[in-house]
């Protein structure tokens, strides 16, 4: 039996580990130069992933931390597809987009908030700028249920589409009240719907634990719910409270948030529920059908963890496209103008719309494919570090390893020489285990740190 009272006690400001180093310490001193460079050479070999900013909603849902333009204006968004294809265009100028794509991602933003002529436009560009997609390449799209049609699911299916997913959160209409976004099971169930109708190969739904007014039994009734759609992968988030970054966030009362307990025993419910109801668990916030391929990369150690969650196409080099979004090359991260009149003023300068970001060191390498392989597998293989960064691993991590002894004398932590474990108790606080190994955060003083909490 767990006990959640005295795991709350881990509850504190700690990165959700999308990237190493975290976007914190993206910074102007990665120049706009030292980033063509860097595009320009990346390994020839590796394929393109491709991430598309679609950043437009209609109403704010005051939870959201993506960057998002509110607006009801079409014009808006014309102009915003015609900077997004001259992109295209001064990126081909420093990357070849006759590659492989393995990849595609439209997130939000509210991408099916473009109309039906828009999302075509944009697919067309795409593809004529990017004409070389694998067979088996995953493309998928992030869609608000509340604004979709069967035509606009058409045209994602034409356009190569084969994975949705639609945006839940919670089904209590008290919470939803509270975090202003009122979408109903039957209209969730219709857009589900739509997407098998159109042959989708896989329908993802996205939920979020954390919430004001959720409790338990109310998070339960959710999940209920949400099985009902046969989702073939279920993400569960924990939500990011960071009002000081987010201004739509202030509008929550945060009395009326879970307590870490509550948060922990609500995680540990789903954990059980999902997978009593023939799903397995992917790293800290997935879950999938057992025949799902993202289980087949776990087995060859090829799980991967990006921005946009665990994928199987790692190892591609990743490019950011639109207001805000973030590239992922072997040494680099890279991020674009988060502000439209900075975007759009770079393009018409004819140069990419690139403001900030982190080139790679050593050190962080290393570091970063140990919290990655940690984030993905809840466990890493000793030797195989070793061997990639010539390194002994104990001596190179003493700190860590001493900064964990707290986890394993919990039992939620085992280490030996080959590997460190983590228990399936562990798994609830992945963030803290992996914390010791994050050079930056130690620079931190607990108090400064501008993280969500990790329960
Ligand atoms: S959660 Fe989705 S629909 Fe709501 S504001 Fe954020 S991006 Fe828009």
């Amino acid at each position: 039996m767990i006990d959640f009272e005295k795991f709350s006690k881990y509850s504190k400001p700690g990165p959700r580990y999308t990237s190493y180093p975290t976007a914190v310490e993206f910074s102007e001193k990665f120049t706009y130069d030292r980033y063509i460079e860097k595009l320009q050479s990346q390994d020839e070999s590796k394929p393109l992933s491709l991430y598309f900013h679609l950043p437009f909603c209609r109403s704010a849902c005051y939870f959201c931390g993506c960057n998002v333009v509110y607006t009801s204006k079409e014009e808006k968004k014309d102009r915003y597809i015609d900077y997004l294809t001259k992109e295209m265009e001064i990126l081909s100028q420093f990357i070849d987009t006759k590659k492989e794509v393995t990849q595609l991602h439209f997130g939000g933003g509210t991408p099916t908030f473009f109309s039906d002529a828009q999302l075509e436009r944009v697919i067309e560009a795409i593809h004529k700028m990017f004409p070389n997609f694998s067979n088996d390449a995953e493309v998928s799209c992030e869609i608000d249920p509340r604004f979709l049609t069967k035509k606009q699911m058409d045209i994602l299916k034409k356009g190569g589409f084969n994975r949705v997913s639609f945006g839940v959160q919670d089904f209590e209409p008290k919470v939803q009240e509270a975090v202003h976004r009122l979408q109903s099971f039957e209209e969730t169930k219709r857009a589900v719907d739509i997407a098998r109708e159109a042959g989708m190969k896989s329908v993802n739904i996205d939920l979020i634990y954390g919430l004001p007014y959720q409790t338990f039994e109310s998070f339960k009734r959710t999940l209920d719910m949400t099985i009902k759609l046969d989702p073939d992968r279920i993400a569960v988030f924990n939500y990011a409270h960071v009002p000081w970054m987010k201004k739509t966030m202030r509008k929550i009362d945060e009395t009326t948030l879970p307590h870490p307990s509550e948060k922990l025993k609500i995680l540990k419910y789903t954990i059980d529920f999902f997978t009593s109801n023939g799903y397995k668990m992917i790293g800290m916030d997935h879950f999938a059908k057992p025949d799902d391929e993202l289980f087949k990369a776990i087995e060859k150690g090829e799980l991967h963890r990006n921005f946009q969650g665990y994928t199987t196409k790692g190892g591609s080099h990743l490019i950011g496209i639109g207001l805000t979004s973030i590239g992922e090359g072997d040494d680099y991260y890279a991020q674009n103008y988060k502000e439209m009149n900075f975007y759009e003023k770079a393009i018409d300068e004819g140069k990419l719309p690139f403001h900030r970001g982190v080139e790679l060191s050593l050190d962080d390498k290393i570091r970063k494919a140990v919290i990655m392989e940690l984030m993905s597998n809840f466990k890493l293989n000793i030797p195989r570090i070793e061997k990639e960064f010539s390194i002994d691993f104990k001596k190179y991590f003493a700190d860590a390893i001493e900064e964990l002894q707290e986890f394993v004398k919990e039992g939620l932590v085992y280490i030996d020489d080959q590997k460190i474990e983590v228990s399936p108790t562990g798994t609830l606080l992945i963030r803290n285990i992996c914390m010791p190994f994050d050079a930056y955060l130690k620079k931190i003083p607990e108090k400064k740190r501008v993280f969500s909490k990790t329960v």
